[in-house]
């Protein structure tokens, strides 16, 4: 470098200021990491997370909620996780040694469960019927679930009250005692509409909620707990199922509250006078560069001290059908549809998670970083030096194939033809949708070609991933996406 690049160079770095500081220094939040679905990855050990953890670390990430509901041994219920069998943590409880290694890379790690519902506790009700909510219609609740199928409880009664608080100590103070406080996730598809719920719900939710809160922080003042804005602010919520009216209780500032796009709205009041609040949305696990930049914008304008979104994947194998594909019943899930991994290896390290995870790291460092610099930054980092704009459009490209008709446990189209020709079969596949993914094949194709000769790392794997893709569809299942 010359004197005058070497002027140039550095006017250029003062008016970047972030650059050479720490993530940590760097990062607008007080709060960053992941929500992360430990109870429906079961083929996960603790190498595969160790890896995980570590990757979450290089991105700056200090805190990761840790979803254990029904993902442990309890002896106190073991019918909590009799559908987990095979979960590797209720194999060989690792949960500790995880949370020891998380600490080393300066991670707090939160239990993630919900209240009287979702994975573990909805299962209580198979030894005790009389527990399960009662939906609108005054019938029983409906089984419900995602991985884990069961039926949410009444929280109006005495012994959903007793479970739930013995469940949840025995997780917090026998099995991880090293955690650093609670998840306490809200269920956002049903209430309990019997006599005594309704309109006061969340009243017998919170009831819980404050008593394991307060157990708690008699047992580590300084536990992060983080609870749904539902039982303080009155409002009117809208869930997947169902409507319910948000209760009125005092607030305790110690609680840390989280927010999300579907089922709980920003409240600046609220956020004003607790410890923490977090922002949440979908964005990192569906691959969705723009979204995590709302997210981040969102947060920040809203003053939030944390956001910490979505990066989860499952492995389970599905025992019913879930959002409408029967197909998958009974056939592993893939995490983030990457079949080409072995079960359990960490997929946070395959290039489309990576750049997601490069793109969290730089955006929660700054939201207002230009397309074209985050692209720059993108490009160097995992295409080397002389990064090419053209890769980082081909790994764009590749983040809306694994979305493509994504939902939480169904993958990216383009990754499973058995499930498009059973979509096709039952007469889900129409012509739009049939175009859509030939001109998407037709994409990973070339870019499974130009990238043929690649020597970077992060150009052998645009090939090597396209490749995988193309390689799915036989000419036979390409057939299925030609004009019927
Ligand atoms: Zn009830």
């Amino acid at each position: 470098m010359n004197r005058r690049e070497f002027i140039a160079a550095s006017a250029a770095a003062l008016t970047l200021p972030t650059v050479g500081l720490s993530v940590e220094a760097r990062n607008i939040f007080r709060e960053r990491g992941y929500y992360l679905c430990f109870m429906r990855m079961p083929t996960f050990g603790l190498d595969g997370w160790r890896e995980i953890l570590d990757g979450a670390a290089a991105d700056g990430a200090n805190t990761i909620i840790l979803w254990a509901g029904g993902a442990f041994r309890s002896k106190k219920f073991p019918i909590t996780w009799q559908w987990a069998k095979d979960h590797e943590n209720v194999k060989a409880d690792f949960g500790r040694e995880l949370i020891a290694h998380a600490h080393r890379r300066g991670i707090k790690v939160l239990l993630g469960f919900t209240p009287f519902g979702y994975d573990g506790v909805n299962q209580y009700p198979l030894e005790h019927p009389e527990l399960k909510a009662t939906g609108k219609d005054g019938k029983p609740v409906n089984e419900f679930g995602i991985g884990c199928w069961g039926w949410n409880l009444c929280p109006a009664k005495t012994e959903s009250q007793r479970f739930m608080r013995e469940y949840a100590r025995e997780m917090t103070f026998e099995f991880y005692p090293e955690a650093d406080g609670l998840f306490i996730e809200s269920s956002d598809y049903a209430i309990c509409h019997c006599a005594e719920c309704g309109p006061k719900f969340f009243d017998h939710e919170f009831a819980f909620v404050r008593a394991i809160s307060d157990e708690v922080w008699v047992w580590k003042p300084d536990a992060t707990v983080v609870v749904y804005p539902h039982y303080f602010s009155g409002a009117k919520l809208r869930f997947s199922f169902t409507e319910a009216t948000a209760s009125k209780q005092p607030f305790d500032p110690r609680w840390t509250l989280i927010f999300t796009p579907h089922s709980a709205a920003l409240e600046p009041a609220l956020i004003a006078k607790a410890r923490g609040a977090w922002w949440w949305n979908e964005a990192p696990c569906r691959f969705d560069v723009a979204n995590i930049r709302a997210g981040v914008k969102k947060a920040r304008d809203a003053k939030c001290s944390g956001y910490v979104p979505s990066l989860e994947c499952y492995s389970y194998v599905p025992v019913k059908t879930e959002f409408g594909e029967p197909w998958l019943v009974g056939k592993r899930q893939i995490p983030f549809g990457f079949g080409w991994l072995k079960d359990g290896a960490n997929p946070h390290r395959e290039l489309p998670v990576r750049a997601i995870r490069l793109a969290y790291r730089e955006l929660t460092a700054n939201p207002d970083l230009p397309d074209a610099e985050l692209r720059t930054e993108l490009g160097r980092e995992l295409f080397g030096a002389d990064w090419q704009p053209a890769q980082v459009d081909d790994l764009f490209e590749l983040f809306r194939v694994f979305n493509t008709d994504r939902d939480w446990s169904v993958p990216g189209a383009l990754t499973t033809p058995g499930l498009v020709r059973n979509r096709s079969e039952r007469g889900k596949l129409d012509p739009k949708k049939r175009a859509q993914l030939r001109e998407q094949l037709d994409r990973v194709r070339a870019i499974a070609a130009r990238h043929r000769d690649a020597t970077s790392d992060g150009g052998k794997e645009l090939h090597r991933i396209a490749q995988w893709l193309a390689d799915q569809w036989t000419p036979e299942n390409a057939a299925l996406l030609n004009a019927p």
